[in-house]
Parts: C-alpha cells; sequence; structure tokens
C-alpha cells in the first residue's frame, strides 16, 4: 500500500487510467475515461475544458475526496487509490491543501482562527515561523482580528489560501478559486498561489474556466467528455481561448458564482479535516 512501484519520483500527484462513473445502467455517466497525468513537483498546472468535462471530478478523485472506479492516483510516492478510510483523511489532511470557489471560511471565526483551524482541529501547535510566513505571503497581517464578514471576497480567498498552506502541504488543490471575484482581486489570488510554486516549491493544481486565470499556471491540461484532449505550456490567455474553442465552449461560458456543484463544498472540507487528535 505504500509505493506504487513505478518511476513516480519527483510527481507530488500522479494518476494512471483513473475512470469514474456516476449512476449506472442507462442513467450512468462516465465523468473520467482513463485520465493518466503527472503533477511534478513546484509545479502550477490548471485544469481547463467545458462544463462537465471532468475537472471537478478529477480533482476529487486526485485528492483523495471521491472513490474511483478503476485506474490508480498517488500523492507522492503513497498510492490513495483503495487506502482504508480513516488513512486516506490523514492524508488528506496532512499533506493536501484545498482551496474552494466559495472561500468555505467559519463566519464565527476571525481571520487568524480560521487559518490554524486545520491545526487546531488536528491537535496541533503552529509551527509559528511557518504561520507568520503564511500570513506575510497573503498580506493580511493587519486583518488578522477580523471575521470574514468583514474582509473582502479577495481576502476571504487569502485567508483560505493560507489555510490551506498552514500545514505545509505537499499540493494545493484549487477548484475555481477565483470564481467569486472580481479581476483585480482575482489577480492578487492567482499572483498568491504563483508565489506559492515560486517561493514556496508548493506543487498547485487549479481548476478554472477563465484563461486569464489559467495563465498564471505553467501549463494547462485541457479535458473533454472525461479524458485529456491537449496540454498547453507557458499558456498565454488568447492561446487558452483559442484551445477552448476548438473544444466547442466560449470560455467564460460556464455557470457563475456560488453554483452549487453538488460535491465541492463545505462538506469537503468536514471531509479533509477529519477526526481530531489520533
Ligand atoms: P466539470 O467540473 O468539468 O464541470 P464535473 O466533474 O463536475 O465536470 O462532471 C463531469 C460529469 O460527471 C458531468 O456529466 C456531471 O454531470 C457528472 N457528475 C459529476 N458529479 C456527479 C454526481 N455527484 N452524480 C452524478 N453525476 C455527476
Amino acid at each position: 500500500m505504500t509505493s506504487s512501484g513505478s518511476d513516480a519520483g519527483n510527481a507530488a500527484a500522479r494518476t494512471e487510467e483513473l475512470v469514474k462513473r456516476y449512476g449506472s445502467g442507462q442513467a450512468a455517466v462516465t465523468a473520467l475515461d482513463g485520465v493518466s497525468m503527472e503533477m511534478p513537483r513546484g509545479s502550477f498546472t490548471a485544469v481547463m475544458g467545458p462544463s462537465g468535462s471532468g475537472k471537478s471530478t478529477l480533482m476529487q478523485c486526485m485528492a483523495g475526496l471521491d472513490s474511483i472506479d478503476s485506474g490508480r492516483a498517488w500523492i507522492g510516492d503513497q498510492e490513495i487509490t483503495s487506502l482504508p478510510d480513516r488513512q486516506l483523511t490523514r492524508l488528506r489532511r496532512d499533506r493536501i491543501g484545498f482551496v474552494f470557489q466559495a472561500f468555505n471560511l467559519l463566519p464565527v471565526l476571525s481571520a487568524a482562527g480560521n487559518i490554524t483551524l486545520p491545526l487546531d482541529i488536528a491537535g496541533r501547535d503552529a509551527d509559528r515561523d511557518w504561520l507568520s510566513t503564511v500570513v506575510d505571503a497573503v498580506g493580511l497581517a493587519d486583518r488578522l482580528t477580523h471575521r470574514p464578514s468583514e474582509l473582502s471576497g479577495g481576502q476571504q480567498q487569502r485567508v483560505a489560501i493560507a489555510r490551506a498552506l498552514v500545514s505545509r502541504p505537499e499540493i494545493l488543490f484549487a477548484d475555481e478559486p477565483t470564481g467569486n471575484l472580481d479581476s483585480r482581486a482575482s489577480a492578487e489570488v492567482l499572483d498568491l498561489l504563483r508565489r506559492c510554486v515560486r517561493e514556496f516549491g508548493q506543487t498547485v493544481v487549479m481548476v478554472t474556466h477563465d484563461p486569464v486565470a489559467a495563465s498564471y499556471s505553467q501549463r494547462v491540461v485541457f479535458l473533454a467528455d472525461g479524458r485529456i484532449v491537449g496540454t498547453l505550456d507557458q499558456p498565454t490567455p488568447s492561446a487558452v481561448l483559442d484551445r477552448m474553442r476548438a473544444l466547442g465552449e466560449p470560455a467564460g461560458a460556464e455557470p457563475g458564482p456560488l453554483v452549487d456543484r453538488g460535491h465541492a463544498g463545505g462538506a469537503d472540507l468536514a471531509r479533509q479535516a477529519g477526526p481530531g487528535k489520533e
């Protein structure tokens, strides 16, 4: 159950022929249809594709938030497919960071309380140096006592990113992290994600439908009908837009902010956090 026995080597996350179906019989939907990909450590990858192409499902399966029907997936050298629930919960808590479109901050806690929440749930003390590095990086040192309702959308998402980073995850998954933000706040959040990669060596995987957001990444992976249909290195917004058009959906045509995707909400954070001290 430990290692893949293959050359996972420098990959922060990897999949091999991932297949995910929802439903059964006539109503069955193949959301992922044999996806093999690798996220090198310290890389920033954007996942794009038309609505319903499997982007969120891929992220959920790579992060161990959803089961798969066949294929294999690894975080680092740990194969997560068929990992028992308890170990999977711990792995998500300790080795994966999540950022969601809707921020998913707890309204009753201050920014500081939200940032350290994963550690508090796990019964761990914060590494003070790392915590102050993270707080500095997200530029919220003077907002730590504020509650989410007293922060702008961009500031709330930066709190969420700090929360995702606080346990020094090996990989950070972000699902439409700028979907609820205006262009200025989006630019701040995307710049922050890029700095996490450059300055902290963080690995980031971001689902987005926005070509500008994708252009902050180093590589775009395009999905259609649950399959990888192309990649684009060093993407520019116009090159991304051209690819998206070729896939038959104008970029930006996806549902807007706060659409309930049914599987990317607060419950995921609770599952990520999992039980307390073990
Ligand atoms: P994207 O993120 O690219 O919009 P999704 O990963 O959300 O795509 O969905 C891929 C396919 O799987 C779609 O056809 C969608 O309707 C289906 N799907 C996703 N989640 C579920 C679910 N919980 N139950 C049934 N079908 C689902």
